[in-house]
């Protein structure tokens, strides 16, 4: 009985540790982070291991080093730190729920413009908010409070419009901003028949779990890009489908 008083803490400690530290590895995971953070956890258990036998030089290199090492960290992951903070900022307080009805409306007007935005051999860029939210991209553009509608979308693409040039922003459920200007990808390896309008889609994507549809204005397509993920040349019905799988899906994050 006595040895299990003894016990748990340091075993209720050491699954909280374990739990923290591999959270941080999934947040960083693919990025370059990684590999520092394995690099570090590997000087902390030979630091513990350190102290553990009271080796006193190395003991002491270390706390020294660790000292610096805060600092260092500070410095060389500071773009890392800088998003994974502005992630946390986005998360919206009141999850972004529409009602079954909402979306299928939603859905079904989106459709119906882009449709009729590929029929006049014309483009457009579409962001749905779920989550995340997209405030500071709304701010790029003109403000509109309108409840979705598939000639308001039609009319806002029209060239001449003053505010065809951009995304166009949908959000809890309704239109909220165009003229748009959403984050470009860069990445070298999108091929070269990427233009802006689908660097600018992905680049969002990349950043927010927003849905963006994106009707080609050269190409007279419509994909879908959610989360980095390509859905290329979806028909009227599979175009809807999609966009309410996406908003209905949950994603437990
Ligand atoms: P398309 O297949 O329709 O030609 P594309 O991917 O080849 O698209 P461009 O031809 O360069 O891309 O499309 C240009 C349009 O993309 C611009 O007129 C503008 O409306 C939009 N666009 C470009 N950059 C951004 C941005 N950062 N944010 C929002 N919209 C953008
Ligand atoms: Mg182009």
């Amino acid at each position: 009985m006595h040895n299990i008083a003894l016990y748990w803490k340091p075993a209720v400690e050491i699954v909280i540790l374990w739990y923290l530290i591999y959270q941080i590895m999934l947040f960083f995971e693919g990025t370059r982070a990684l590999q520092a953070l394995k690099g570090i956890i590997i000087l902390l258990l030979a630091f513990l291991i350190f102290q553990r036998f009271d080796f006193v030089v190395l003991k002491w290199i270390f706390e020294k080093l660790f000292g610096i090492s805060v600092i260092a960290i500070l410095i060389i992951f500071h773009p890392e730190i800088r998003m994974g903070l502005a992630q946390l900022g986005k998360r919206q307080i009141f999850r972004n729920i529409l009602k079954e009805e909402d979306i299928i409306i939603l859905g079904r007007q989106v459709v119906e413009g882009c449709e009729n935005l590929i029929k006049n051999k014309l483009g457009a860029l579409i962001a749905i908010e779920k989550n995340d939210s997209l405030v500071a991209f709304i701010q790029s553009g003109e403000a509109i409070d309108s409840r979705v509608c598939a000639d308001l979308i039609e009319a806002i693409f029209t060239p001449n419009n003053p505010l065809h040039d951009g995304g166009l922003i949908i959000s809890r459920g309704r239109i909220a901003a165009a003229g748009c200007i959403f984050p470009l990808a860069l990445g070298q390896e999108l091929s070269r028949v990427f233009g802006t309008r689908h660097r600018a889609a992905l680049g969002l994507s990349e950043e927010t779990d927003a849905i963006i549809i994106v009707v080609s204005e050269e190409r007279h397509d419509i994909s879908v890009i959610h989360r980095g993920r390509f859905y290329k040349d979806l028909g009227p019905v599979q175009l809807e489908t999609k966009i309410k799988e996406l908003l209905k899906e949950n994603e437990n994050k």
